[in-house]
């Protein structure tokens, strides 16, 4: 009888499949990185339908049923103004409308999208200061008392601040930001990124006194990517000056006499499904357990990240629990292991971690999206993903991290 161990076909088999078939990665991919995040299958069913009529009917009422949610989701009275387009297409809108050509804005970077605001505020006309806090700290209010207070004259238009800098995971402290302008007496308007923190990190526009606020529907809201929205009130509105141009001008946006007006033209159809499945999946939720979920999930990530890094080179960016998002986690592991860890776990296990974006050398970092759509196994997934990979690169790391991160799911 013809052994099948021993038969050249066997083994020409084996190595075929080894060679061509032996893969963990198939299975549902999974995209890690902090935006895009994970989209809800119920959101991509809403927009897989025809093209809706634009003129009249449906779409106009969904359309408008957005407008309440949206507030909510930023805990607002004041207006909010929706365009087709990215993150940075909110940025521009935000400037353009509040400024006027020679205007002096105050930047607090606190990592690479602070740093990029500041660069789109000179392009749209204005001056631009900076505070550099660097990649690893949180705005320091003391140093912004002191910079507006020597501002005597106001020539300082608006303060730019992003909530959470998703290329350092830092968390920035508005509220704070507002009583320290308004301990120093300063005029000036507070604009605030929460493009990555909007409905992962809490957020209360009008509580903690924002005048203008930008964010995206790619993140938090969990909807493709396309549509991004700019929140304001009544002063930042009385602010508009020369740079407004007719399609950034919010106020037709916010208050139109026609549907079209919303949109300066024809509607994001199929956005407008997808994000009123997303805010309704929200709405359902609930804000709070939107936020306990994220906080719990952001802290199963730390915990395994500590334990990870008792020996060896993994680090996270943000040393103190308190100035981390709870959306993103930056990590550094050294040059070039952050490119080999990405890729081990993308091309072995099917998982997608995000870049060392705006970091020098990038291939000593990458970051963890954990924003949306996420729960406790894609959380766990991820991190014993990770764990794998340390091993299989033969990085150097503390053990016990699965364990530690599944106490904080089991306790809370
Ligand atoms: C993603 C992001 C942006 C840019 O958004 P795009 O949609 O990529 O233009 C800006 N700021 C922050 C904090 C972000 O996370």
């Amino acid at each position: 009888m013809l052994d099948p161990a021993k038969s050249g076909v066997s083994v020409a088999l084996k190595l075929f499949r080894k060679a061509s078939f032996m893969s963990l990665s198939n299975g549902r991919a999974y995209l890690a990185i902090p935006g895009p995040s994970v989209i809800p299958d119920q959101v991509l069913q809403a927009m897989h339908r025809a093209s809706p009529n634009i003129y009249e009917g449906e779409l106009h009422d969904v359309t408008a049923s957005l407008i309440p949610d949206l507030k909510t989701i930023a805990m607002t009275d004041q207006n909010v103004a929706i365009y087709i387009g990215n993150g940075h297409a909110a940025w521009e809108a935000a400037l353009a409308n509040v400024l006027s050509r020679g205007d002096t804005v105050l930047v607090l970077a606190t990592g690479r999208f602070g740093i990029g605001w500041g660069e789109m505020a000179r392009g749209v006309g204005a001056k631009v200061e900076t505070i550099d806090y660097g990649a690893q700290s949180p705005i320091d209010l003391d140093r912004v008392a002191a910079h507006l207070a020597a501002d005597t004259e106001g020539r300082i238009k608006a303060v730019l601040a992003v909530h959470v800098d998703t290329s350092t995971s830092v968390k920035n402290d508005i509220a704070g930001l507002r009583a320290t302008m308004d301990r120093v007496g300063h005029p000036a308007l507070l604009m605030a990124d929460c493009i990555a923190s909007l409905g992962c990190d809490r957020f209360e526009m009008d509580a903690w006194g924002v005048d203008v606020m930008v964010s995206g529907c790619q993140k938090g809201l969990m909807t493709p990517a396309g549509i991004s929205f700019v929140w304001f009130n009544a002063k930042a509105d009385a602010a508009q000056g020369d740079c407004v141009t007719s399609y950034w001008n919010w106020r037709p946006r916010v208050d139109p006499e026609m549907y079209f007006q919303y949109f300066n033209g024809t509607a994001p159809t199929h956005h407008i499904y997808g994000l009123r499945t997303a805010l309704d999946m929200m709405m359902a939720e609930g804000l709070e357990a939107v936020f306990a979920r994220h906080t719990t999930l952001a802290r199963t990530v730390w915990a395994a990240f500590d334990c990870w890094s008792a020996t060896g080179p993994v680090k996270m960016n943000i040393a103190d629990p308190a100035c981390r998002s709870h959306a993103v986690t930056s990590v550094e592991i050294g040059s070039p292991t952050g490119n080999a860890l990405r890729h081990w776990c993308e091309t072995t296990c099917g998982l997608t971690l995000g870049i060392g974006l705006g970091r020098d050398p990038a291939d000593a970092y990458f970051r963890v999206g954990h924003m949306g759509h996420v729960n406790a196994h894609m959380i766990m997934g991820v991190l014993g993903t990770i764990d794998a990979g340390l091993k299989a690169l033969d990085v150097p790391h503390g053990g016990g991290a699965l364990e530690a991160a599944s106490g904080v799911i089991a306790n809370g």
